[in-house]
């Protein structure tokens, strides 16, 4: 039986990927600080523990497996990586886990292992037109983040990519960009986009009003989460190292965005434009070299993606009322 281990499998991404693993007919073993709050884990064993702690590191990875994913990071959205009053955090926290996993996988000679950078790490210059943003993968340079945690990211794509060329272990590494579902965080700070969008609506009476950071002319694209584990698998089991953008090029301002779960959910809604953190102006997945290198590229529209986030998420928001 093949095994695979999953760090950060308490989170949004990891939590989905145990079930794709499980559904392939892996042995998992998942790793984080936490259970997942919404869904009971399928991993054959879940260690609750610390990746910042490298003797908690060498006890989760006491073996070498088939497939290594690595998602544990310190992350969240607009709200917490844009403000900058977690920036220590962040990168101190995802680094440090990087830093120990590398080392310890390195030693127990494992050499596939997958590692999730995000869009964040594209230099701020090139998304100052909402309708011409720049995010090929060989834009990176000269680096310019806009977020400390985009600057991590940056650091940690370089890091597995120098244990690569040094010691011989295969790297495989994606910038996703804005992955969003079911059983994400979707209420307390640390949600993204589309699930407060998806919150704020169900919260709201038809004929209400949601407040909107910035004025929601800021561009985004949005990947489903099933596309997205397409996506990790078809790299993780390819030849091609990466680094590679796994998004989608649909791009939509964050009022279109409002405007389409709004109309997802048979409301009318206004929109109120307040100040608050929005990131770069504009940003897509320029998806030309995933399709060259492994002849893939998303296959649904926005809208059917964010009809099951926003089912799953009114049945969240109905359930704490009641
Ligand atoms: P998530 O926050 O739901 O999952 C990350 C998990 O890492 C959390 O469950 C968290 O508890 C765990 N973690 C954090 N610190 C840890 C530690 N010290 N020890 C053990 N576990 C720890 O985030 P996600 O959306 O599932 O993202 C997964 C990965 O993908 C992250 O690396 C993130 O930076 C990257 N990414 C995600 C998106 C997105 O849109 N979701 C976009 C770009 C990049």
């Amino acid at each position: 039986m093949k095994t695979a281990l999953v760090l950060g499998a308490g989170g949004f991404i990891g939590g989905h990927l145990v079930k794709r693993l499980k559904r392939e007919g892996f042995w998992v073993r998942g790793v984080d600080l936490k259970f997942n709050e919404y869904a009971e884990t399928e991993a054959d064993d879940f260690v609750v523990g610390d990746l910042r702690d490298p003797y908690f590191v060498r006890q989760i990875i006491d073996r070498r497996f088939d497939e290594v994913y690595q998602l544990a990071a310190d992350m969240g959205g607009a709200g917490y990586i844009f403000t900058g009053e977690n920036d220590a955090n962040v990168m101190h926290n995802s680094a440090t886990i990087n830093l120990n996993v590398l080392d310890v996988a390195h030693k127990r000679n494992i050499k596939r292992i997958f590692y999730s950078s995000s869009a964040c790490m594209y230099p701020a210059y090139n998304q100052e037109d909402p309708d011409n943003p720049n995010c090929t993968e060989d834009s990176a340079y000269p680096a310019a983040p806009d977020s400390e945690y985009g600057w991590e990211k940056l650091f940690s794509e370089r890091l597995y990519f120098a244990y690569g060329r040094n010691y011989g272990m295969e790297p495989r590494v994606a910038r996703f960009h804005n992955i969003f579902g079911p059983e994400g965080t979707w209420t307390g700070g640390k949600e993204k986009a589309p699930a407060a969008m998806c919150r704020k609506v169900a919260m709201t009476p038809n004929g209400g009003e949601i407040e909107i950071w910035g004025d929601g002319l800021q561009t985004r694209s949005f990947l489903y989460i099933d596309e997205c584990l397409d996506g990790v698998l078809r790299l993780t089991r390819s030849n091609f190292q990466g680094p590679v953008n796994i998004g989608s090029d649909e791009m939509v301002t964050i009022n279109q965005l409002a405007d389409m779960v709004a109309d997802i959910a048979g409301k009318t809604i206004r929109k109120n434009n307040i100040p608050g953190p929005t990131g770069v102006r504009g940003r897509n997945s320029d998806n030309r070299l995933i399709e060259q290198m492994l002849n893939w590229r998303p296959s649904q529209p926005l809208r059917s993606g964010l009809e099951e986030t926003y089912s799953w998420i009114e049945r969240q928001v109905m359930r704490n009322a009641a």
